[in-house]
């Protein structure tokens, strides 16, 4: 297509996304009919069009493994944008995006696809009268990643002239930490690091990204970020709902995958590494590789006094009753995958060398929460006590991340009166009322920085293996014990009693 966006005054508020130019671009999805593809890509490409975001020229082909024609592919696309956009589609934005959208049938591993895709790549340069960059978008089960890495590399089509060639690999990046190397060395044996895009969709996030800018625009928090100040820190991502129709899926992976060892990790990287030169790519990432290596993996010894894991058992969730993981359609009765997982982790450096770092994911918890709380020291000495000072505590930095995305900073603060007495209140920030603009969908941002060829928001392969060997130790334990009972907590509780063995002295979990 060649660019529509939507009127200007359709469209007031964009401010989310730059318009840096792009360069002419056609995006090919692997598994362009899968419910990635439908709820999240197809709709993110809609929204970058209506920006005016897209290159001046853009094309977009789908590959998958159902028969059917273009305009089936097109038919179906503009029922995803319909139902899942984040704004109403505009009609002329809309024609010009699936004017002229392709799709080609076939598996995978068929060689006939990439000649199939080769033709069509080379008849875009030819209209366009120039060679387009090319982005493979792997939108597949996992086991597909290596086989098309491996089928572009050896058709060629791992690199263009005068063009740029990039593959962006969705999550998960491998299964554990020999799968994931294994992967690595499979990818990169077509494509140079560079071309390379690993998906966390987390942090395409603005609220993730916000991190970086209370952290690094702010001379405020600077000063107390490390030790001498900081007690502990408290990464929660809670869910209220248990795993649906995901058994399949969710046996497999279980909490510590599915979140930790991925969107948690990198929340706690970005929170603990020291500040990048630039917010560019090798800079940012070089800095976060830096701070997980200062975290020192269990041995297997000492998983079971620093991560804890649980299943939900038949509970309440939100005035329903639900039954429990092992009653759950597609789990084994005796299945052994956590749905509930909680680590003590220390950063081994000088600015966190003792500060413990707790964190806990688990599925139909009381509340839906995605939140960070940096709990400061006490204060060294209470001048106060003799006046009565009922109240008194820490100091709290809150950062919400969903829902509710916003800072909050809790504050000790006298209560009106003769007396001093001391109650905890909150200094406020909350993005809804602070930014009137909507904020654009994760993939937004992700498919734009990967067109134009900044990798700043993707993960890199050392950071990758230094994600998966923290928890890798954690995940043989666990595997290796199949004997001790896993502690059952009630769905739509604060999670199992188990959790707060963790815990130092005086130290809480946060109540969700
Ligand atoms: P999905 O719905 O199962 O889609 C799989 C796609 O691959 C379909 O287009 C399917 O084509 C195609 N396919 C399967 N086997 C094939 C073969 N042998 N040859 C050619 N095409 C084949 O999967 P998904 O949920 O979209 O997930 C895709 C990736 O995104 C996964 O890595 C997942 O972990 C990741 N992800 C998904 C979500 C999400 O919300 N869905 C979120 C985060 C990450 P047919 O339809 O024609 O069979």
């Amino acid at each position: 297509m060649t660019a529509v966006a939507a009127p200007a005054h359709e469209n007031p508020l964009i401010e989310g996304l730059e318009r840096l130019p792009v360069h002419p671009t056609v995006l090919v999805i692997f598994g362009g009919t899968g419910d990635l593809a439908h709820r999240k890509l197809l709709p993110a490409l809609y929204n970058l069009a209506h920006e005016g975001a897209l290159p001046e020229r853009f094309e977009l082909i789908g590959i998958a493994r159902r028969e059917q024609d273009h305009s089936d592919f097109r038919a179906v696309a503009r029922e995803s944008i319909e139902r899942f956009s984040r704004r109403k589609p505009n009609k002329d934005v809309l024609e010009g995006l699936l004017a002229d959208m392709r799709y080609l049938p076939g598996r995978f591993d068929d060689d006939r696809v990439y000649a199939r895709l080769k033709r069509t790549l080379a008849e875009f340069d030819d209209k366009a009268g120039q060679p387009l960059n090319r982005i493979f978008y792997l939108s597949t089960a996992p086991e597909f990643f290596p086989v098309i890495a491996g089928e572009l590399g050896r058709t060629g089509l791992n690199q263009a002239e005068r063009a740029e060639t990039r593959i962006v690999i969705e999550k998960p990046f491998g299964y554990d930490l020999a799968s994931a190397r294994q992967l690595n060395a499979q990818v990169l044996e077509e494509f140079d690091e560079s071309q390379v895009f690993r998906i966390d969709h987390y942090l395409g996030k603005e609220t993730v990204q916000n991190l970086l800018a209370f952290r690094f625009a702010n001379a405020l928090f600077e000063p107390v970020w490390n030790r001498n100040f900081i007690d502990y820190i408290q990464i929660t991502a809670a869910e209220d709902i248990g795993i649906g129709g995901r058994a399949g899926y969710y046996e497999r992976a279980g909490a510590l995958r599915d979140l930790v060892q991925n969107h948690m990790m990198q929340l706690l990287a970005l929170l603990t590494m020291e500040p990048p030169t630039a917010f560019e790519a090798n800079r940012l990432r070089d800095e976060k590789l830096k701070v997980l290596e200062a975290i020192v993996p269990p041995s297997t010894d000492e998983v079971a006094e620093m991560a804890v894991r649980a299943q939900y058992a038949a509970g309440v969730v939100g005035g329903v009753r639900v039954s429990g993981y092992r009653e759950e359609d597609g789990v084994a009765p005796d299945s052994r995958t956590e749905t509930y997982a909680a680590l003590r982790l220390h950063v081994s450096n000088w600015r966190w060398a003792g500060v413990p770092f707790y964190l806990r994911t688990g599925k139909a918890l009381a509340r839906k929460v995605t939140e960070i709380v940096v709990t400061l020291k006490p204060v060294p000495h209470l001048a106060l006590r003799s006046t009565g000072s009922v109240g008194v505590q820490a100091n709290q930095i809150i950062l919400t991340l969903q829902p509710d995305e916003g800072a909050t900073i809790q504050l000790g603060a006298k209560i009106p009166g003769t007396g001093m007495r001391i109650r905890p209140v909150n200094m406020e920030f909350r993005y809804g009322t602070s930014f009137l603009s909507e904020s654009p969908e994760a993939y937004e941002r992700l498919i734009l920085d990967a067109m134009r060829g900044d990798a700043t928001l993707f993960t890199r392969n050392d950071e990758i293996e230094a994600l998966w060997g923290i928890i890798d130790p954690i995940l043989t334990a666990w595997r290796e014990d199949t004997s001790s009972p896993i502690p059952q907590y009630p769905a739509g509780t604060e999670g199992p009693d188990e959790a707060k063995s963790l815990l130092a002295p005086r130290h809480r979990w946060n109540r969700l």
